[in-house]
């Protein structure tokens, strides 16, 4: 009897690479991102005393009540919607994709976009549908709404700003999409702190959209907290599917701790927009760079030749995300988030020792 991987994991799960996660000890890393400032040493303390205090013998509260409370109130959720949180939105994707898996139901994403839509859609086993962007990465509106027609997807997800591309789509267009899908609209704005627009007012005027947001990239990656904002009537049903306690009691107490201290995540949010216009700036200004125009905390880039420049600034410390090769539209392309000052100077400086000399 064959009792190996072969014969029992599914076929479509040992034909998947892993998600990659590279090894970034000792390096400038700016390849996920995340927000590079830590907590001020105050509040650092303050997150230590939290954590001392919390009963880590008890489970956390289920319904992590406090800290949804908070949520509400930072993310200026109005009181007629539902929040679902999720060990990041990650786990919330998972959720989603869970719940609408009836047999031969469709995820629909664009492309180039966030990988794990079809990562998620075939670990649950759900028929992925991938609609490519437009040349400046922009929503092909035909296309979607033929794939709408043809594929009547039960789930989809926008990104709103987009990952890898890092622009806002334009917002009528995305509401389109919401009006001709049968099923269910995810707007993912992991992003939204970089972006300042958000589909968060046209929720009740839409019964199938919902909004997604994390704190990864607002400076709390570590703590694994993301949301979905919505009607009652969907956040019900999907609760059915979130594992007990699956926000931990470490970060339903801090999170909320750093949330009730004003504006401190928004300020850092600032200051990494404003680098990202000088990163931009600099990026630009390189003979054989071509940045694209970003929303978001991250820079995507066009070089003569990706691998070798990601590899070449590897060897100089700094890491990046490589993504050429991930879809035929990101050819010879990089993806730089915004770090400190510093970071980002050292990012430029590398940059510029490796790339080719111009003969
Ligand atoms: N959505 C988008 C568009 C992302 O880029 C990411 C992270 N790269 C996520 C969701 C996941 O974020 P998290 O699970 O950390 O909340």
């Amino acid at each position: 009897m064959d009792k190996s991987p072969a014969s029992v994991i599914r076929d479509e799960i040992r034909s998947i690479a892993a998600y990659h996660v590279p090894d970034s000890i000792g390096m400038v890393k700016l390849d996920a991102m995340e927000n590079p400032y830590r907590l001020p040493g105050d509040l650092a303390q303050q997150v230590g005393r939290i954590a001392s205090q919390a009963s880590l013998n008890r489970y956390p509260d289920p319904a992590a009540r406090a800290l949804k409370t908070r949520l509400r109130q930072a993310m200026k959720v109005p009181d007629a919607l539902d929040i679902l949180l999720g060990n990041g939105s990650d786990e919330l994707i998972q959720m989603l994709a869970l719940a609408v898996n009836k047999p031969g139901a469709v995820l629909l994403s664009v492309e180039p976009s966030f990988v794990m839509f079809r990562m998620i859609a075939t670990f649950v086993g759900l028929r992925y549908v991938g609609v490519p962007l437009t040349t400046e990465f922009g929503l092909d509106l035909p296309a979607l709404q033929q794939a709408i027609r043809v594929h009547q997807p039960a789930l989809t997800f926008l990104a709103y700003p987009n990952n890898p591309t890092g622009n806002l789509f334009d917002a009528a267009a995305v509401e389109r999409v919401v009006e001709l899908s049968p099923g269910l609209v995810v707007v993912d704005e992991a992003y939204h702190a970089f972006a300042g627009r958000s589909l968060l007012p046209r929720l009740a005027h839409y019964p199938n959209l919902l909004v997604m947001r994390t704190l990864s990239k607002l400076g709390l990656a570590g703590l694994r907290l993301g949301l979905l904002i919505g009607g009652a009537e969907w956040l019900t049903e999907l609760d059915k599917l979130r594992l007990p306690y699956n926000i931990n009691v470490l970060t339903q107490g801090v999170a909320e701790y750093v949330l009730a201290r004003g504006d401190l995540l928004e300020t850092q949010a600032a200051a990494i927009r404003d680098e990202r216009a000088r990163l931009y700036g600099r990026l630009a200004a390189l003979h054989g760079i071509l940045p694209f125009p970003s929303d978001a905390n991250f820079v995507l880039f066009r070089v003569t030749s990706a691998n070798s420049v990601f590899l070449a600034l590897k060897a100089r410390g700094i890491l990046i995300k490589n993504v050429s090769g991930s879809h035929p539209m990101l050819t010879d392309c990089l993806r730089v988030t915004v770090g400190t000052p510093e970071e980002n100077d050292k990012f430029l400086e590398a940059l510029r020792e490796s790339l080719p000399r111009a003969a």
